[in-house]
């Protein structure tokens, strides 16, 4: 037990011996709240408690995973691992056994974001789709009906998102899917609706805990009360410094008024931050003192003062990137380990001219978030057939590959199939296996023996997805030739690429939970998270955002301008934009470099930018500021201008900070702006 707390220092371990009753640790970043919790796990169950009452609670599986591990760590064997998970995992695992409590079965699939806007475009409406996807899931975590929209809704286009929002509920629950807000929704309304169970659950979780409390929305503090039904043994860590989701719906009152929802809280402060240099804890501390709504805390580090912070000012993102990826190569030359190396940026979109710096100087990188391998076609494609066999009655996935690879039928064809099958009260898949008749007379005889093929095809697949083989996967590919498909179709070293690192996954998927079925495995693949796909052996490059909770020795923020970083638009705030400023910061062990342009392509047009506000206030732009004296752009390049077209640059000269362009356009001379022109 003493080993358990040894590298705790007094206040942390004060909070870790806290057993019974409510307990809030509201500290800055890198103040050890995610080791105190982990520790807490494992000094529970020193004590002899049973490691299934322990519930810890996260929102990244990257997070989760890091947490199990540190716990799990710290103690000799368990019989059974205390459950540590997202809050969705969570509802996921609650919902396997007990969603039957609404009528449905558990064989249910979780759809993903992309999913739930390809079903709502499905129904035909000329609304913005992410708009109204984001309107569902909004009512949907306050919990209000779509009859209650409907008698609210004033005005005609919210009486319209009422009933698409009822299309929508009646279309995902007559398909047994489930969407990732209802992972939450549902497991709270079966615990408000069935007392008994509510109360089970709450004995069997004796000890709760979460971290990054300060995220947490109204429906996830609705279920946490759920879960103390019984007792209230609720350890809750967090940062209102933190808080960056407020644009989703996170409440930050949760952890605000914790003390006033709970009776005797006891509260923790810790105040040695144990990750980075005082120089970076300054420059967080400062910056993050421009807010108003704040409890207000001051960190210090005992680590020295460390590295002044480095800013870089470049003229546009091509020189940018080319400085940064420069630096980040002599970082590895001189032996950092590329894992401790990461780019934070605010907005996805800066990605891409980091990515070629990045390339150039060959430092391979890992993009946490971006274009995601699950959003693939050929990806989507294989997720479907496995959704098909694990659930015949999922229309939207049989929609999407019942002509694919191509089975001779045409968009009228099928959609004759779904309005007998809509009118026969039957999925697609069970209106096609039993009426043969009906389909000969709708199909030409080539599709209609294709797609009688591929019904029993499934079938056979579905009776061997039992044995949960590691040879499944290959008799899916052998069954249907997804792989030979594509590898005909444009992009097919890429997509088939794809198709096979799908294959390996799902292997070594058999390999980790061997008593896996193939629903499990599509659960666990929807709630794959950004955070997810870090790699080991490459830097980093991701948001902020996805970055919260991550530490790295040295760490760039690029894009720190206005505009950019704090993003303004609509319905920015700019509170919420200084504390995502105060998480990048904070997330740097050793060294911080911040960075800036003077300007930037960015859709469509180059525009001249100003250094962020932040930059001043951190206290980082308080000197004279130089401007490199180089831009990327060289005698001889090929550029292009939005009027005058192609040219090619002959002179490069300086005028006050920016670079003036001597360039010939077809045999036309023109001085321009470097700032007008985009590199070739
Ligand atoms: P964030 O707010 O960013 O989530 P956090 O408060 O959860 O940060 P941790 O990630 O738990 O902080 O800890 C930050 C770093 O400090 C980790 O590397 C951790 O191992 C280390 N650390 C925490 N507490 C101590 C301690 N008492 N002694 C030594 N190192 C510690
Ligand atoms: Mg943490």
């Amino acid at each position: 037990m003493n080993k358990i707390l040894s590298e705790l220092n007094e206040a942390q371990r004060d909070a870790v011996k806290h057993i019974d009753g409510p307990l809030l640790i509201l500290a800055g970043a890198g103040s050890g709240k995610t080791k105190t919790i982990t520790t807490r796990v494992a000094y529970l169950i020193s004590l002899g408690i049973d490691p299934a009452s322990i519930l810890t609670l996260t929102f990244t599986n990257k997070a989760a995973s890091e947490m199990r591990e540190r716990a799990l760590s710290l103690i000799e064997s368990v019989n059974y691992p205390p459950t540590l998970c997202t809050f969705h995992k969570f509802g996921l695992l609650f919902l396997k056994f007990n969603i039957n409590k609404l009528g449905r079965n558990n064989n249910f699939v979780v759809i993903d974001t992309d999913d739930k806007k390809r079903i709502i475009k499905s129904f035909g409406i000329d609304l913005p789709i992410s708009m109204i996807a984001s309107e569902i899931s909004r009512y949907k975590n306050s919990l209000i009906s779509p009859k209650e929209v409907f008698e609210k809704a004033e005005r005609k286009n919210y009486k319209t998102i009422a009933k698409l929002y009822e299309q929508y509920e009646n279309y995902i629950a007559s398909n047994n899917l489930v969407d990732f807000d209802d992972l939450l929704v549902l497991t709270y309304k079966i615990l408000e609706q069935d007392i008994e169970l509510c109360k089970q659950t709450s004995d069997r979780y004796r000890y709760i805990m979460v971290d990054e409390y300060q995220d947490t929305n109204e429906l996830q503090y609705r279920l946490l009360r759920k879960l103390c039904e019984n007792h209230e043994n609720l350890c809750v860590v967090g940062d209102d410094d933190q808080s960056i989701y407020g644009w989703r719906g996170a409440n930050i009152k949760n952890i605000l008024e914790f003390h006033e929802s709970f009776d005797e809280v006891k509260i923790t402060k810790l105040e040695v931050n144990y990750r980075s240099t005082n120089q970076i804890l300054k420059t967080a501390n400062a910056l993050i003192e421009h807010n108003r709504e704040r409890i207000g805390k001051n960190l210090t580090s005992d680590f020295g003062d460390g590295k002044e912070i480095a800013f870089i000012e470049s003229a546009d993102e091509n020189q940018e990137s080319q400085t940064i990826a420069r630096k980040i190569r002599k970082l590895i030359d001189t032996g950092a380990d590329p894992r401790s190396i990461a780019v934070l940026y605010r907005v996805n979109a800066l990605s891409r001219s980091l990515e070629e710096g990045l390339n150039k100087e060959h430092v391979s990188y890992n993009m946490v978030g971006g274009i995601k391998f699950y959003e693939r076609a050929e990806i989507k494609d294989l997720i479907s057939y496995l959704r098909i066999i694990a659930n015949e009655h999922d229309d939207y996935s049989m929609k999407r590959i019942i002509n694919k690879p191509k089975r001779g039928l045409g968009k009228v064809t099928i959609d004759k199939f779904l309005k007998a099958a809509y009118e026969s009260k039957m999925s697609l898949f069970e209106y096609i296996s039993t009426h043969e008749a009906e389909v000969k007379s709708i199909a030409s005889k080539k599709s209609f023996v294709a797609l009688y093929e591929f019904i029993e095809n499934i079938i056979k697949l579905k009776e061997l997805s039992s044995d949960n083989s590691y040879d499944f996967i290959f008799e899916l590919e052998d069954t249907f030739k997804i792989r030979d498909y594509y590898s005909t179709l444009p992009d097919a070293v890429d997509r088939v690429s794809n198709i096979d690192e799908f294959y390996g996954l799902y292997r070594d998927y058999v390999k980790q939970n061997l008593e896996m079925s193939v629903d499990e495995f599509l659960n666990d693949l929807a709630l794959q998270s950004d955070q997810d796909q870090i790699d080991y052996e490459h830097i980093s490059i991701m948001s902020v955002h996805a970055s919260k909770g991550l530490e790295f020795e040295y760490l760039f923020v690029i894009g720190l301008e206005e505009g950019f970083f704090p993003l303004i638009g609509d319905g920015s705030d700019i509170e919420e934009e200084r504390r995502l400023g105060y998480v990048a910061i904070t997330r740097a062990k050793r060294e911080l470099w911040l960075s800036c342009v003077g300007s930037r392509f960015y859709k469509g047009r180059r525009a001249t930018l100003k250094k962020s506000r932040f930059l001043k206030e951190c206290g980082v732009c308080k000197g004279s500021l130089v401007l490199e004296k180089t831009t990327s752009f060289k005698k001889g390049d090929l550029v292009k201008h939005k009027i005058f077209g192609i040219g090619r640059i002959f002179e490069i000269s300086k005028v006050k900070r920016e670079f003036k362009l001597k360039i010939n356009f077809s045999g036309t001379k023109r001085d321009i702006l470097a700032s007008f022109v985009e590199k070739i």
